[in-house]
């Protein structure tokens, strides 16, 4: 006789459910942004840390066939450093309920992985791209790529992988002036631009609210050459601020993580590549379900020590005010 297995969702506290995971796949990079990482990179996860394919498919079905996960998210590091994705891709889009999976990506492996990803049942993708001056792209993130970063975008798109996002980030003396471009570039190339607050997760830890372009202020910039309104429809738990350009029916958004945050509609659940849960991007605390896995512990034990974790989730996360304290692990080992 099998047992009928009880369905459970991620509930925290405050009665949000997480149904969107947020999967780190490494914590390495072949960029350096300087608002992530510092020149020299960072001392990366030893690789018996690193979770497993089959640990990792392990528990991505638990969360999909037990937890009410509904869509998948592929982060890192650069989740296109990891070997063998698109078999581990496969396989989790065999699950039932087949979860929407998506991945962000620097892009500078799309133009070579793009068909492929298709193929394994990737649904979409976001592109990470804060210039299009090929002196400030080498001067943001330390490296020649820029060419890569937009033969990949439209490798994206022509393997259908749409609609295809690019995640911005402006900083102060740097690249203010890109905003205007950028929008012009990704409105003619049918991509949908969203321009994200610098976050104090860079493991430099030299992050300042003072420095940071913030949302009101990168409206500003767009308002000087566009007219933007309101998108009409409620924002649900997206983290954009959806504007249309012009009347439409182009759009910006603009994501206010630290100004306008919207923990309150979060459905965000986390898990890195060496096996922690946090229930937040700024959690002090992490639930450990690789050691679980490792010595055996059966899926109920991992079901109820990741519904725990959840329950434990904080409000908000006080990204402005004076007592924040910023996590111990970086956003590149976390998972943006
Ligand atoms: N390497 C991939 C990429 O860059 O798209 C995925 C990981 S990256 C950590 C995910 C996203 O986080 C990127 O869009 C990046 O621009 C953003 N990001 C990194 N550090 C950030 C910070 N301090 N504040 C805001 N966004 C940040
Ligand atoms: Fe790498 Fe993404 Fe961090 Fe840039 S933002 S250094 S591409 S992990």
């Amino acid at each position: 006789m099998t047992m009928e297995r009880t369905p459970s969702v991620l509930r925290d506290k405050f009665g949000r459910v997480a149904t969107d995971l947020r999967v780190s796949l490494t914590d390495r990079c072949n960029l350096r942004c300087r608002y992530c990482m510092p020149a020299e990179g960072l001392d990366w996860l030893p690789g018996a840390e690193i979770l497993s394919d089959d640990e990792l498919f392990a528990l991505i079905r638990i969360a999909v066939e037990r937890l009410g996960v509904r869509e998948v998210r592929f982060t890192g590091g650069e989740p296109l450093l990891r070997q063998r994705l698109v078999d581990l891709l496969a396989r989790i889009k065999k699950l039932t309920p087949t979860p929407q999976m998506s991945l962000t990506t620097n892009g500078i492996h799309l133009g070579r992985h793009a068909n492929a990803l298709a193929d394994s049942g990737l649904d979409r993708v976001n592109v990470s791209l804060d210039t299009l001056d090929r002196d400030r792209f080498v001067a943001i993130t330390r490296r020649d790529r820029l060419d890569d970063v937009l033969s990949g975008l439209a490798a994206a798109v022509q393997a259908g992988l749409t609609p295809v996002k690019v995640n911005a980030v402006l900083l102060r003396g740097i690249n203010e002036s890109d905003a205007v471009p950028l929008l012009r570039y990704c409105l003619a190339n049918g991509y949908q631009l969203r321009f994200i607050e610098q976050m104090p997760l860079d493991a430099q830890r030299q992050w300042s609210r003072s420095e940071m372009i913030s949302a009101d202020e990168t409206l500003r910039l767009l308002g000087s050459t566009f007219h933007l309104s309101r998108a009409p429809e409620p924002r649900g738990s997206a983290p954009a601020e959806e504007f249309l350009v012009d009347g439409g029916p182009g759009r910006v958004g603009i994501v206010g993580s630290v100004t306008h945050p919207f923990c309150r509609a979060c459905d965000r659940t986390r898990l890195t590549a060496d096996g922690q849960v946090r229930s937040c991007l700024f959690s002090q605390q992490e639930t450990d379900l690789r050691s679980i896995l490792r010595r055996g512990g059966s899926e109920d034990e991992i079901v109820h020590a990741w519904r725990a974790a959840m329950l434990g989730k904080l409000a908000g996360h006080a990204m402005d005010s004076d007592g924040f304290v910023q996590p111990v692990r970086p956003m590149s080992a976390i998972g943006g």
